[in-house]
């Protein structure tokens, strides 16, 4: 495996068509594990490992990340403009692909107060990776998507191509087709963490009949489904595939944990020898856990559960 500090030369945005640099993992390796949680329920569980696709654009942010990459190469652009939280793996994501890449990067970063504190680990390595931050209020925040708003940006920044929050987009919903292509006759039941849906909205667009998609949303508000189905919409022109929202397992929301989650995520890395990424992996994966516990799933179903990223890295080195 290449070093992730590895310097790799800038390409001109032309040769994006193709992204050799990347190199990725793919497909990502499906890897089956024994809990015995789901055995006693005669259910098989495969781990869809996303997070091993590349060593900086992991899992799903690649599959979001690089078909908008060849789309702002292909028309010229040589910038990316991007929306996130403090704690964005979006944000961390987009920074290290314009760095692999030679985009320059932008993230308009929720919370002005932060302009005036030392950067957060995952803040720290955006910069490092050569992302110009933009701390705005939250108000203005809100405002990601008013195409005056991304016009006063540009005449403070010049020429980009935005990205709205998250990555997601149509051509992100179609490069997440592929992941539900990839698991399609080796799973009957399919488990994904959500935060804008976007992935679900590929994946279960991909799977083929008989196959279903569960999203686990992260963030409360019951906003999702009409997300999800407005990203497919924008993708495939209609509502596709089967898929549904479990909304048991937010714990609370973004980044918010509980004790039960704390525990089970500390348990399943010492049952499986993987320590699940805390803010998205370890909810889908608990829920999933307790689906099975409670007999939702029928014995006989092999369930593959996407292992969407992994863990927060830590501060630059
Ligand atoms: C960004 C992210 C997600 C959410 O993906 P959406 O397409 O926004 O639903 C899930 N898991 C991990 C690890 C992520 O970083």
């Amino acid at each position: 495996m290449t070093s992730p500090t590895a310097p790799i030369d800038p390409v001109d945005p032309g040769d994006l068509a193709d992204p050799d640099v990347l190199r990725p993992r793919l497909p990502s390796p499906l890897q089956e594990i024994e809990d015995e949680r789901f055995a006693r329920r005669g259910v098989r569980l495969l781990l869809k490992r996303d997070d091993l696709i590349h060593p900086d654009i992991p899992g799903n942010k690649w599959r979001k990340l690089v078909p908008n990459l060849r789309a702002a190469a292909a028309a010229g652009h040589s910038t990316l403009l991007t929306f996130g939280g403090a704690y964005s793996n979006h944000l961390r994501a987009t920074a290290a692909a314009g760095r692999l890449l030679g985009f320059a990067t932008i993230g308009v970063v929720r919370g002005e107060e932060l302009a005036d504190r030392p950067l957060n680990p995952s803040l720290a390595r955006c910069a490092a990776d050569g992302m110009r931050l933009h701390f705005v209020s939250r108000a203005e925040y809100r405002r990601r998507t008013d195409p005056l708003l991304l016009d006063a940006l540009r005449e403070r920044f010049g020429a980009f191509a935005p990205l709205p929050e998250g990555g997601s987009n149509a051509a992100a919903v179609h490069g997440c087709a592929e992941l539900g292509r990839e698991l399609r006759g080796l799973a009957e039941v399919v488990g994904v963490a959500c935060g804008t849906g976007g992935t679900l909205a590929g994946l279960a667009a991909g799977l083929a009949p008989g196959q279903r998609a569960i999203g686990f949303p992260v963030l409360r508000g019951g906003f999702l489904d009409a997300e999800a189905e407005r990203l497919q919409r924008a993708a495939f022109g209609a509502r596709t595939g089967d898929w549904r929202l479990e909304d048991r397992f937010h714990g609370g929301g973004y980044a918010r944990q509980t004790p039960e989650l704390d525990a089970f995520a500390s348990d399943f890395a010492a049952r499986h020898g993987l320590s699940p990424e805390r803010v998205y992996v370890a909810k889908m994966l608990y829920g999933l856990t307790v689906l099975a516990e409670e007999g939702a799933l029928t014995p006989g179903t092999t369930v593959a559960a996407v292992i969407t990223g992994a863990p927060e890295p830590g501060p630059p080195a």
